[in-house]
Parts: structure tokens; C-alpha cells; sequence
């Protein structure tokens, strides 16, 4: 691990609808070392896919908007926030790589395998020649775990399965040796077995190439098969932040808690239902006062409702935004089947 490849400060994004603002990302902080894999969780709606689009530019302005005082520094030198299309454009695709869900939906179906990252390759470098291009293709189709790859160039998407379409995506991810990648729920369209391979093969490259990523996920399986650090969203805000063990072994939050609940375990009792968090996330076009969190959660107090918690921290890199941590709180025990020696 080294220097940050990424700081995002208080970073703010609301979009403007005819009903109102939602205010959908509120002061997310976090950082991404050189060679790290953050994993940003959440349910669907946490916000967690804004703050990756945002950080991609990737969201149209308007409806969004990044609110003053946010920022996100990129490689100590780019600040995204602030930048025009046009630089963006010259930043997307070669410094930073974005692996979406469906990649039938990103990838052009008119044009064969091999054009398509070929593109990818010259648009950032046009020293490349077009023949340099698709033999480059050839190898990241093979570095993908792709085999005949010579042959794969010439298809189309429709031709190949789901999953050996993500592999093309990531693929088009790395045509530029990008230093970060956002992985935004990667496996969620892929069945099971294929899920695996594809976990498997972005964590072999992320170690061959020392590559930086961003895993978007809500899938706590996934975030223990890949990352480092882990950082838990909650209507637009960070609840949690920690190491992938504070996360799974000392998690300090009741949101927390609740995602854990639900990760699907072999050696659980088949009879024990999978737990699920019971209630809605709050409406953002007007975010309750004090904790977001309050009106599911089953230890609430009365300042919970009140005053919104600031991050109470356990150790250097862990930190929770619930007052169960305060000195003066109740002393709660975690739910049984989640914490230290349950998920080992
Ligand atoms: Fe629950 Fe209160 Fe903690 Fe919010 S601050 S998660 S309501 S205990």
C-alpha cells in the first residue's frame, strides 16, 4: 500500500427533480490507496453507485450537481470535481477504468470484440498502430482468462456468454493500464458459479498489476473475497469505515449488523432464515434529522432521533457513525451469528 490514489472529501451530490433535491450523496469521505481494493456496500439506493459515477463524471449535470466544498483528488493532481467534459475525457478510460453490471449494456453491439478495445487502446495513445492495437486486444483477452483469444477478437458481444462478456468489459477496463478501476456490482447478472471466476480473475489482476479498485457492491460475500478496506453507506452517508476484519469480525454499527445478518454462510443452520433488515431507507428529498438509521433500528435512543452521530472512532482506521459508541451508551450486544468467530 502507498500513497492515496484517490481522497474524497465531503463529498456532496443531489440531483434536481421537478418534486424537489434529492440529496443523494451527503458528505462521503474516504481515500483509496495505491494498490488497494475499497469496497463501498449498501443497499440499493445507499448512494454508493452516485459517489462511483460521480467520481467518474459519468452522471449528467444537470439533473446531478456536486455540491460546493466537495472534493475528489485524484492521482494528487486531478481535481475531478472541478474538471470540464473535456478534460474528463482525457482522464475516463486511461487513468481510471469502470466495470459496469450489465455489459451488454456498455458494450457496442455493432462492433466485434477486438474493434472495440482496439478503440479503446488508440483513443488515449494514437501512436498505436491498429495492427499494434489488436494484437494488444489478443493479449488482454487472454490476460482476462479468455482462450483463443485470436478467434474471440473477431466476435461480436451477442455471440459470447454473460460471463465471458465481462470478461471482454474488464478487458476494455485495462486497454489503458488504468490506475484505478471502479468495479460497479461487477457479478450481480452473472449466476453463481461464473460469479467466482469473475471474482477470482479481477483479484488476480488487481495483484499482477497492482491496479487500485473501487468495488461497488451490496454483496458481503464478495467484499470478503476481495477487499481491503471497507466502507458501508447508509442513505447518501458513510456509517462505517474500517479494515475487511473490523468490518466482519468487530462491526460497530447496528446498519452494519444488519448487512452481516443477511450474508448466506455454509456452515449456518439451514433452518435459520437468512436475516433481512426490516423497514425502508428514509426518503432523500427530505433526510430525517438526526440518525437516518433510526427508524430501523432496534436500539434506537432518544438522541438518535435527534442529533445525527459523527463518527465515533474505535481505532485508526475504524469508525462508526452510531452513539452506541459514546462513552455513556448502553452497553448492546451484537446479534448472535455475526463478530469475531462467526465468520472466520
Ligand atoms: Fe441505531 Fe441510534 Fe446507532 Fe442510529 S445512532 S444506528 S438509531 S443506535
Amino acid at each position: 500500500m502507498g500513497k492515496p490514489i484517490l481522497e474524497v472529501k465531503n463529498l456532496r451530490v443531489s440531483f434536481k427533480m421537478y418534486a424537489g433535491e434529492v440529496q443523494a450523496v451527503r458528505g462521503v469521505s474516504f481515500t483509496v490507496d495505491k494498490g488497494e481494493v475499497l469496497a463501498i456496500v449498501g443497499e440499493s439506493g445507499c448512494g454508493k453507485s452516485v459517489t462511483a459515477q460521480t467520481i467518474m463524471r459519468l452522471i449528467p449535470t444537470p439533473p446531478s450537481y456536486i455540491k460546493e466544498g466537495s472534493s475528489i483528488l485524484f492521482d494528487g493532481k486531478h481535481e475531478i470535481a472541478k474538471m470540464t467534459e473535456s478534460q474528463m475525457e482525457r482522464v475516463r478510460g486511461k487513468d481510471m477504468g469502470m466495470i459496469f453490471q450489465d455489459p451488454m449494456t456498455s458494450l457496442n453491439p455493432t462492433m466485434t470484440v477486438g474493434a472495440q478495445i482496439s478503440e479503446g487502446i488508440r483513443k488515449h495513445n494514437q501512436k498505436v498502430s491498429k495492427a499494434e492495437a489488436f494484437k494488444r486486444s489478443a493479449e488482454l483477452l487472454t490476460l482476462v482468462g479468455m482462450s483463443n483469444a485470436e478467434e474471440r477478437i473477431q466476435q461480436y458481444p451477442h455471440e459470447l456468454s454473460g460471463g465471458m462478456r465481462q470478461r471482454v468489459m474488464i478487458a476494455l477496463s485495462l486497454a489503458c493500464n488504468p490506475k484505478l478501476l471502479i468495479a460497479d456490482e461487477p457479478t450481480t447478472a452473472l449466476d453463481v458459479t461464473i460469479q467466482a471466476q469473475i471474482i477470482d480473475l479481477l483479484r488476480d489482476i488487481q495483484e499482477k498489476t497492482e491496479t487500485s479498485i473501487i468495488l461497488i457492491t451490496h454483496d458481503l460475500g464478495v467484499v470478503a473475497e476481495m477487499a481491503h478496506k471497507v466502507i458501508v453507506m447508509y442513505a447518501g452517508k458513510v456509517v462505517e469505515r474500517g479494515t475487511l476484519d473490523d468490518i466482519f469480525y468487530n462491526p460497530r454499527h447496528p446498519y452494519t449488523w444488519g448487512l452481516l445478518r443477511s450474508v448466506p454462510r455454509l456452515d449456518s443452520d439451514k433452518n435459520n432464515e437468512l436475516a433481512s433488515i426490516p423497514g425502508t431507507p428514509p426518503d432523500l428529498y427530505a433526510p430525517p434529522v438526526g440518525c437516518a438509521f433510526a427508524a430501523r433500528c432496534p436500539y434506537a435512543m432518544k438522541v438518535c432521533k435527534e442529533i445525527d452521530p459523527e463518527h465515533f472512532e474505535v481505532s485508526a482506521d475504524h469508525s462508526a457513525a452510531c452513539w452506541l459508541n459514546h462513552p455513556d451508551a448502553p452497553e448492546v450486544e451484537m446479534p448472535v451469528g455475526i463478530g469475531r468467530g462467526s465468520h472466520g
